[in-house]
């Protein structure tokens, strides 16, 4: 399979009696157990679901390193019926096949699993992320670190290219404003910047729009929206060759997952001298406060140190760029392998 990239192991997991399949793909336990949530989702045949497993748990490999976690990178998808039914025999079940990989794997929340799922998996493995937390303590809802790391890498490209140590009257504009772009969005709004947002579920960008006196374009146009940044932080594989030639804005900095259709379409970004942030390395908060959360660490302030080394990671993805003609994408790839001890 062409996404297969030396992956440890991928396990295949089939449980009759819950109806439980899954893959559980782990890529590298280099720099430890290999880390990443697992995703519920009706794939159209297995085929997909494979690689969906393989493309992810590479992903989290290479974000774990480059967040310089003490974690590998995994990746588990459970193949949904089309009515997605889920059930506790289910999650038992997976559970289950977790422990039965004796702490190679870890796993936590991603598309399609809630962190009630999580409680259930946890009756039968400690190898599991992303529970509830006591007020104050580490864990619960990577989505604010999450958009903190953004934020933060945001500035740093504005710096970069804009010579500006704030976004206060910068145009910046968000593709999806849940989780991470809603959070986004009122770190920047707070920071002083113009916001023009945009999300399918227009109720929620109005909504949001209202609240922090915002702009809002329509989901297909807010890419191309003549700003000073734009932010994608909602699908992947956004910046396709024809999204890239529509954009305006020289920063495309944002927290949605694998935002480039194609490799190649780092190298077109570079072309057009739009700066990127190579998303896994953005996007990292989320995956640090869900590490600091399963190796128990107790002192909250090392997942905002960790949080706060996001801009200069970039900086120097972007340095290397600068000095050697490669666009960033390239660059972290070369970079995560390399910590991975596999250049
Ligand atoms: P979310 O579900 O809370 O929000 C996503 C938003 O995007 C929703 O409001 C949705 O309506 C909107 N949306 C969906 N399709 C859209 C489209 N075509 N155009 C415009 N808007 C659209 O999800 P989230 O947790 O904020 O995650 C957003 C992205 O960030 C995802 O790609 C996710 O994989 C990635 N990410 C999230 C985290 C985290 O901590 N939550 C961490 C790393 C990466």
């Amino acid at each position: 399979m062409p996404d297969f990239d030396d992956h440890e192991v991928v396990h295949f997991v089939s449980d009759r009696s819950s109806g439980l399949r899954a893959i559980i793909a782990v890529h590298s336990t280099h720099l430890g157990p290999g880390a990443g949530g697992a995703r519920f989702w009706h794939y159209a045949d297995p085929e997909h679901a494979v690689t969906d497993a393989l493309r992810l748990s590479r992903g989290m490999s290479f974000k774990n390193a480059m967040a310089g976690l003490p974690l590998g990178g995994g990746k588990a998808v459970i193949l949904a019926d089309a009515a997605r039914t889920k059930s506790p025999d289910m999650l038992a079940a997976f559970g289950r096949a977790i422990e039965g990989l004796n702490g190679r794997y870890v796993t936590a929340e991603d598309v399609g699993m809630t962190v009630a799922d999580m409680v259930a998996i946890s009756r039968e493995t400690r190898h599991v992320s992303g529970l509830p937390v006591q007020s104050g303590a580490i864990g619960g809802d990577p989505g604010p670190h999450t958009a903190l790391g953004v934020f933060l890498g945001i500035k740093a490209a504005v710096l970069r290219v804009l010579g500006k140590d704030s976004v206060a009257g910068l145009h910046v504009a968000i593709q999806g404003v849940g989780s991470v772009g809603g959070g986004l969005a009122r770190l920047a709004a707070a920071d002083g910047a113009r916001l023009t947002l945009g999300d399918v579920d227009t109720a929620r960008a109005n909504a949001l729009a209202r609240e922090l006196g915002a702009q809002v374009a329509s989901a297909d146009d807010i890419l191309a929206v003549d700003a000073d940044v734009v932010s994608p932080c909602a699908l992947g594989a956004i910046l396709t060759e024809t999204g890239i030639a529509a954009l305006r804005a020289p920063i495309v900095a944002g927290g949605a997952n694998n935002q480039l259709a194609h490799a190649r379409c780092g190298a077109l970004l570079h072309d057009r001298g739009i700066l990127y942030a190579p998303d896994y390395v953005i996007n990292a908060g989320g995956i640090i406060n869900v590490a600091s959360e399963y190796l128990g660490d107790r002192d909250a302030s090392i997942v905002e140190r960790r949080i706060a080394g996001i801009p200069d990671r970039l900086e120097s993805i972007w340095a290397t760029s600068a000095a050697d003609g490669r666009d960033p994408a390239s660059v972290a790839d070369d970079m995560a392998r390399k910590l991975i001890g596999r250049s």
